[in-house]
């Protein structure tokens, strides 16, 4: 990987790691999930209101790595506004990209836009659970079924 793209990883996971955006409880929401990633043991609580498929605001809190609480907090800026099937997308291109070969240039799908950063993951495979910790609890969330997920 290019060194300007992994010392921007770096960076932007301090930051929002630091400054965790949409950090709160909701109160009322429309889904709530709970994700646990029991090989870092990072947990969190995902809140969602939902208006006519499209999601209108994403909340979450817990505790756990950097990289899981930097992910949630850029998926939470990421998510408002876009419809479930956006989201779905999303879900899976953001998937690609960290399990990708580190070797290859990062497969960056065309919904990711500043969630590009994460393919710094891509060199410590241990972490890619923290990362896509609080995308399984979204699909959980938007699929309404599941009160709770686990990455194992
Ligand atoms: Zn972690």
């Amino acid at each position: 990987m290019a060194s300007d793209l992994r010392e921007l990883y770096q960076e932007v996971i301090l930051d929002h790691n630091k400054k965790p955006r949409n950090f709160r409880e909701m109160e009322p929401f429309d889904r709530k999930v709970e994700g646990f990633n029991p090989l870092c043991g990072d947990r969190l609580t995902l809140f969602m209101k939902i208006e006519d498929g499209v999601i209108k605001d994403v909340t979450f809190q817990g505790s756990g790595c950097a990289i899981s609480t930097a992910s949630a907090s850029m998926m939470t800026e990421a998510l408002v506004g876009k419809t479930f099937e956006e989201a779905e997308q999303m879900f899976s291109e953001f998937h690609d990209l960290v399990t990708g070969d580190p070797t290859d240039e990062p497969k960056v799908g065309e919904h990711l836009d500043k969630l590009e950063i994460f393919a710094g993951i891509r060199e410590f495979p241990a972490r890619v659970k923290c990362a896509t910790l609080c995308w399984h609890t979204a699909k959980a969330a938007l699929e309404g079924g599941q009160k709770s997920v686990s990455t194992e």
